[in-house]
């Protein structure tokens, strides 16, 4: 079954992206929550090719991933959940929540250490938030994560199945709390208790750096209240605060070059 599901990942996953992503940019254009300043046009060609090319880079430097490498462990015995004995719904379930607290613990990271946020400020410094913002990293990011993820799903010992499952929920989640999506404020507060909802996730991309280093997780919202990272609205309010990096303004980091160039250009963004 494992095998199946590893074996299948990629399609799968190209599936469950295009067809979310479809959906979700169908409900912006339904219910936007901003009026986008630079447009669509330019921002979705470089963040959509820059996605692209991010998918078929892993693909070529590492096919079977992290669920490959969780089936390496569950075969030799690696990891905290191949050392006890629990039902597979409870290993499912530990491997999910661990997972999204590893992926947290990353993202704080790659805040405070400035070698990482030379890497994940290109992911901060689009002009708008937008469901394509949701794939916006740089290829060296990607890379980094995949060499973590795979380590906390080794030290783990996830299963498989979970590793597969958690990325699709991973790139569904993204997608929609990036998204320029308007929901009823009742609808946001309850739905927040469970999950990140766009209004809480646009927060992490205010200009503002204090609202910068918050809101850091992807899937539950948990992590943020638990560890003292979360903030519940920006200060100029969701339609006037301006979204991105202080000294990124120019237009021209939204072109695939400058993106790819942004971790090696001194052109720092942290006003200190
Ligand atoms: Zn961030
Ligand atoms: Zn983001």
């Amino acid at each position: 079954m494992e095998m199946i599901l590893v074996g299948s990942d990629a399609f799968v996953r190209l599936i469950f992206f295009g067809g979310i992503f479809l959906g979700f940019a169908f409900w912006e254009g339904l219910a936007p929550r901003r009026v986008l300043t630079c447009g669509k046009g330019a921002r979705w060609r470089n963040n959509l090719t820059l996605t692209a090319c991010n998918t078929l880079m892993v693909r070529l430097l590492m096919p079977g991933g992290a669920a490959g490498a969780a089936l390496v462990a569950g075969e030799n015995d690696w990891g905290m959940l191949n050392w006890v004995s629990l039902p597979g719904w409870a290993c499912w379930l530990l491997a999910l929540v661990a997972l999204d607290l590893a992926i947290y613990g990353q993202h704080v990271l790659f805040h405070r250490i400035r070698l990482f946020w030379r890497l994940h400020r290109m992911h901060h410094s689009d002009l708008d938030i937008d469901v394509t913002t949701g794939a916006r990293f740089h290829p060296l990011e990607i890379i980094l994560s995949l060499v973590i993820k795979i380590g906390a799903v080794v030290a783990l010992g996830a299963p498989a199945g979970a590793v597969v499952a958690f990325e699709i929920i991973l790139n569904a989640t993204a997608m929609f709390n990036h998204g320029n999506i308007r929901l009823p404020s009742r609808a946001d507060r309850w739905l927040r208790l469970l999950l990140v909802t766009p209004d809480m996730h646009r927060v992490h991309h205010s200009v503002i750096r204090q609202e910068t280093d918050s809101n850091f997780g992807f899937n539950f919202p948990w992590w943020d209240r638990l560890f003292g990272t979360y903030r519940e609205q920006p200060e100029a309010g969701h339609l006037a605060m301006t979204i991105g990096l202080a000294n990124y303004r120019d237009r021209k980091w939204l072109r695939l070059p400058w993106m790819l160039l942004t971790p090696f250009i001194r052109a720092d963004s942290r006003p200190s």
